[in-house]
């Protein structure tokens, strides 16, 4: 007998006739002898339409009466299935999250659950009930009592930290598609399904525009070892497995703020290409990395700055001994890449060797911004300039020089409370906090144990799209320690995440002070704030102009098989370049690469991008309404 959490999303409870589906679904794995807690989200679009109902009274309305308002979605879905249960004969109970005691921090409309009592819903199960528990919200405990809500599509948070909490054997998530797909089946119907995913591939995925699970859902999944599975609601199929290493005796206190960083790493043997000055149109990152991947040239972090005037400046890591060739290469491809609208000039190539990578790594950072900005001032009271920075979901890296990494790894270090015997801080190294989990092998569920490891896998398991994110540019920033820290720090303490960042290449000496320009993605939703804000850091700071562009999109592909795979940025490169689409920015880290693209070319950019990788499938998917 197994104890499983199950979640069913809006529109697999979108109408009577779903629910009542649901509910013999749930009949069924209670009768095979199973015991059961559900976690619903709200009918269909009800949240949206809520959310409507708002913005007609209020251009802005307060985010403690959000939180009043959007709980009531789910509040209707928890009663309406616990009826369709009862009236087949199955003893159940609704919950709304506080009289479970799902408790979060007074933080509205994003609460992070804090941990959550069981007591209750223990009593109920061993009575025999099913407990149907209200997703998405929480309440807060610290003053008076305020319903929260986890952010939009927080259900799947609620499911699996359920999951955590009561040691469920496993958490299956229900939803209006047959499982994790290649790419959004509504943009590509011959998206193709997975039968497993690691989590550290899925958490990127979602983060990057996969709004099939929320991020924070994969989050606790990979932190407690919780066996997920996402499933199609109206079908029996398997669905697909996110896989996660195993981990024993994770504390359930502080749930989802535990230890943001597990681990700092570093890499003194890395080498920096920088190509300045590259014409800014479609074909040229393709030209470039093509050329590299022929050579058989593995390449680390690739950076490609906002153009200035009509040209680009690409950068990218490779180990030291194959800078020989990679500078074989750049130096061969450069006079090709002239620029008429530089004097006619020829890219430059500039090779920077004694460099290193130092990085902070762990699941905790998601839509914590105060953490990378913790890394750049740590960085920067040691007197270390940074530059470069590549970010993912669970890992930030700065590029430094090479004699700076040794302080750069200890400051870090001692910021984080990552203790560890005395290594020394020479060729590559991983030091980790003693609670961090064992790194890779994948913990499979009970039920799929004949499933194959990852080492079959294509370097890229998926694509998604992200149109929700703008871009700030700020010029002339001074290039010496300290100016990341003070701008992450800013963006930080209104509570702005940042994506991408890109520092340009090019330094330009501006008023005897040289100076680079930092681009960055955020949300939409904050651009015109972060932009704001940023104006106002930027005339005290003596910074330049703070730009804004919000007609762009970005696409990422993600995958662990990545890295010692020449060729995978320049087959993305080359899919963009075919249907002409100019690449505005390029980020990369070890499992994912990430374009910005001009926002009415995204969807061509990920169909494109699919294709080329041979994840399209023959059958076509068709999602229900
Ligand atoms: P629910 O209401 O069940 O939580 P969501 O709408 O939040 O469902 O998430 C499911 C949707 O996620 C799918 O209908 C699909 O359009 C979208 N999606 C985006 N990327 C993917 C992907 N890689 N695999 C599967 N679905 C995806
Ligand atoms: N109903 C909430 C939303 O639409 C939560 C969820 O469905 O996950 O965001
Ligand atoms: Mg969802």
């Amino acid at each position: 007998m197994s104890l499983i959490v199950q979640k069913y999303g809006g529109t697999s409870v979108g109408s009577v006739e779903r629910i009542q589906a649901v509910a013999q679904r749930v009949y069924k794995t209670v009768k095979a002898g199973n015991s059961l807690v559900v976690v619903v989200s709200a009918m269909g679009k009800t949240t949206d339409g809520l959310v409507k109902l708002a913005n007609a009274i209020s251009p802005n309305p307060s985010r403690r009466e959000m939180d009043m308002l959007l709980s009531t979605g789910e509040q209707v879905t928890i009663a309406l299935l616990s009826m369709a249960l009862q009236e087949i004969g199955q003893p159940a109970i609704s919950m709304t999250g506080a009289q479970v005691g799902i408790v979060t921090e007074a933080e509205h409309t994003r609460a992070r659950i804090l941990h959550i009592e069981t007591e209750r819903m223990e009593r109920h199960l061993n009575q025999g009930k099913v407990v149907v528990v209200a997703g998405f919200q929480g309440i807060s405990s610290t003053g008076e009592l305020e319903i929260t809500t986890l952010g939009r599509g927080g259900s799947d948070t609620s499911a699996v930290a359920l999951a955590a909490a009561l040691r469920a054997n496993f958490c299956e998530i229900y939803t209006d598609v047959p499982g994790i797909l290649t790419t959004d089946p509504r943009l590509v119907p011959q998206a193709q399904l997975m039968a497993e995913i690691t989590s550290d591939e899925m958490l990127e995925l979602a983060s990057l525009g996969a709004k099939v699970l929320h991020p924070r859902a994969v989050e606790i999944a990979r932190n407690y070892g919780v066996p997920l599975v996402v499933r199609s609601s109206w079908t029996d199929d398997p669905g697909t497995w996110v896989t996660s290493p195993e981990i024993q005796g994770r504390s359930l206190v502080n749930l989802e703020i535990a230890k943001a960083v597990d681990g700092v790493e570093f890499d003194t043997d890395q080498a920096r290409v920088a190509l300045l000055r590259v014409p800014d149109k479609p074909g040229v990152a393709a030209r470039l990395f093509g050329e590299i991947a022929r050579q058989n040239v593995d390449v680390d972090l690739i950076i490609q700055s906002i153009h200035e005037g009509n040209t680009n400046d690409i950068a990218f890591t490779v180990t030291t001994p194959i800078l020989k060739r990679a500078e074989a290469v750049a130096a061969a491809i450069a006079p090709a890449l002239r620029s008429h609208h530089a004097k006619d000039e020829e890219a430059e190539v500039m090779i920077e060797q004694n460099i290193a990578k130092v990085s902070i790594s762990g699941a905790g950072m998601i839509g914590r911004p105060g953490v990378a900005a913790q890394m750049f001032a740590t960085l920067a009271e040691a007197g270390v300039n940074i530059h470069m920075i590549s970010t993912s979901e669970v890992k930030v890296s700065c590029v430094v020089a090479a004699e700076e990494c040794d302080r750069a790894v200890a400051a870090l270090r001692s910021t984080f409370e990552i203790e560890a015997e005395d290594k020394g801080t020479r060729g590559q190294g991983r030091i980790v906090a003693e609670t961090s989990p064992p790194s890779p092998p994948s913990a499979l569920s009970p039920f799929s144990s004949t499933l194959s490891t990852h080492h079959s896998y294509p370097p890229v398991r998926g694509v998604a799209l992200d149109m929700n994110q703008v871009r700030l540019a700020i010029r002339q920033v001074p290039d010496r320690p300290g100016m990341a820290a003070k701008l992450f720090g800013l963006l930080a303490q209104h509570n702005i995440s940042v994506d991408m960042i890109i520092q340009s290449q090019r330094c330009r000496v501006v008023d005897g002070i040289p100076r680079r320009d930092i681009a960055f993605t955020v949300s939409r939703i904050d651009g015109e704030n972060a932009q704001k804000m940023l104006s106002q850091a930027a005339t005290e700071l003596g910074w330049g102009e703070v730009v804004l562009d919000s007609a762009i999109a970005k696409v990422s592909i993600v995958g662990s098989g990545m890295v010692g795979h020449p060729g995978v940025a320049a087959k993305m490169f080359e899919a963009l370049a075919q249907n002409q689409i100019n690449i505005q920015m390029i980020a990369t880290s070890e499992i994912k690469i990430s374009c910005v693209v001009p926002q009415e070319q995204g969807s061509k950019a990920l169909q494109a991008i699919h294709a080329a990788f041979g994840l399209a499938g023959s059958e076509k998917f068709v999602v229900p309404a």
